[in-house]
């Protein structure tokens, strides 16, 4: 396999540390609200990277962390703290909104036929490592105490932009711009590790330390949790690009200057998902969730092929217009491998033939459109439908689309006309609530259970599924 690697910015043949197998990090959602569907692109494609390690022959053993505690909401030491900020929005304690949004997330991921990584480990878990980091780093003179917190000294590092230079210009502008200046600091870049004198009073998650009661800043929780199960020496480590900087340039910093070495060979960064108007944002207010399309009558595998037809290094703009046409060609796709006969026998030449083909053209930098047009290709070949059949399931095991699943929504579930009948039944409900018109409104409701549609009023608006 070939992948690109953000640290050299080549593209370089994969070698594992150890032969046949992969340790592999992914920075994990920080659960103060619903993942958005840019999230969930990342996601998705670091699912398609985990499986085509699986599917080439190595052993993968996959960690993710969760961050429930101190996530602020400017990449530097400023701005809210996003878990606090959650709690209040919602009337519940952070544990709480943890909890859920957790679970939220993993629902989401299995809508999206994403497989769990082996170890999830919440950053709450992991105290103790953290405070055991920052003490070494105290002791080796990369971190110092100033106005009751614990910094990291960048300025005793040989490399510090270990990605690049042009993020220094870019945090220049956003310092100057909206993030106001830490005077603790030695150094502009220098990050908290461990916060004491808390800018936030009311934070409820506090933990005793050495330097007092407090709570961890967010980089630590990444290079702790990923040593505790993958050791010293780390092959791949991946997040969408903003994690790049400062987070992935973060958490370098102190895992090396911590362990004296070389820590992660490979680094694997998913561009971002953008909407019409830009980047899209959990923090922008109304933002798109699976459950929004979902109840918008899309299947979320039609989203993951969606992700799936454009590159990961490349940015991808969402519009219902892209979705529509991909669901479209998802249907037909799907109608299409269903109506092979399954006749015949598997020719096993053939198909391992068109298992290493994938695995060289889809291990070519990811490239999973490609993975696409193999699905194309096979349906042409001169094979008997049972190869056939046999071929496209086989690279299901990497692109997860449930491609030889029959089509539920063709066959029994919902067809174009009925989503448009309860699309407007909904609507017409939404304008009897809005009338005080709540016998009408609950009429509508009963009607639509009489078809065998249940709806829910959530927050993102009122969606809908077959009982
Ligand atoms: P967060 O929950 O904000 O920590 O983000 C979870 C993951 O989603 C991280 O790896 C981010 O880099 C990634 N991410 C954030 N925004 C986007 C976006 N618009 N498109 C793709 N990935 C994103
Ligand atoms: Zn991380």
């Amino acid at each position: 396999m070939r992948l690109y690697n953000s640290l050299t910015k080549r593209i370089e043949e994969f070698k594992p540390n150890v032969e046949g197998k992969v340790s592999m990090y992914t920075c994990g959602p920080t659960v103060y609200h619903f993942a958005h569907i840019g999230n969930l692109r990342t996601y998705i494609m670091e699912d398609v990277l985990e499986k085509l390690f699986r599917y080439s022959g190595y052993d993968v053993k996959r960690v993710m962390n969760i961050t429930d505690v101190g996530h602020l909401s400017s990449d530097a030491d400023t701005g809210e703290d996003k878990m606090l900020a959650g709690a209040k929005r919602e009337h519940k304690t952070i544990m709480e909104i943890a909890k859920f949004y957790t679970d939220a997330f993993f629902a989401d991921c299995a809508k999206l036929n994403i497989k769990t990584p082996d170890v999830v480990e919440p950053a709450t878990n992991c105290i103790t490592e953290f405070i055991h980091m920052i003490e070494v780093l105290l002791e080796k003179g990369y971190a110092y105490k100033a106005g009751e917190n614990i910094y990291f000294d960048t300025s005793k590092l040989k490399e510090y932009y270990v990605f690049g230079a042009q993020n220094e210009e870019e945090l220049m502008i956003g310092a100057r711009d909206d993030v106001s200046e830490d005077t603790n600091k030695r150094n502009r870049n220098d990050f908290v590790l461990w916060f004491t004198k808390s800018k936030f009073e009311d934070q409820a998650l506090k933990w005793d330390s050495p330097w007092g009661v407090g709570y961890p800043g967010w980089h630590i929780e990444c290079s702790c949790i990923s040593m505790k199960h993958l050791g010293e020496y780390m092959d791949i480590h991946c997040g969408g690009i903003d994690n790049m900087f400062p987070h992935h340039t973060n958490e370098i910093a102190q895992s090396e200057s911590y362990m004296g070495h070389k820590w992660v060979n490979y680094w694997f960064h998913v561009h971002h998902l953008n909407d019409e108007t830009g980047k899209m944002s959990k923090s922008k207010g109304d933002f798109l969730t699976v459950s929004l399309l979902e109840s918008k009558g899309y299947d979320p595998l039609a989203y993951r092929l969606f992700c799936l037809q454009s590159h990961y290094r490349k940015p991808l703009t969402f519009s219902y217009d892209a979705l529509d046409q991909m669901q479209a060609t998802y249907k037909k796709l799907k109608k299409r491998i269903a109506a092979l006969s399954g006749d015949g026998a598997v020719d096993e030449a053939v198909l391992k033939e068109w298992h290493d083909k994938f695995v060289s053209e889809v291990g070519s930098d990811l490239n999973t459109s490609m993975g696409i047009t193999l699905i194309y290709d096979a349906l042409k070949a001169d094979v008997s439908d049972a190869t056939k059949r046999a071929v496209i399931g086989d690279f299901d095991r990497v692109l997860s689309l449930d491609l030889l699943k029959a089509d539920e929504s063709t066959e029994s579930g919902a067809d174009d006309e009925l989503v448009a009948f309860i699309e407007s039944k909904i609507a017409e409900r939404k304008e009897a609530k809005a009338a005080k018109d709540f016998a009408r409104a609950d009429a509508i409701r009963d009607e639509l259970l009489s078809k065998g549609v249940a709806i829910k009023d959530t927050r993102e608006g009122t969606v809908w599924e077959l009982v």
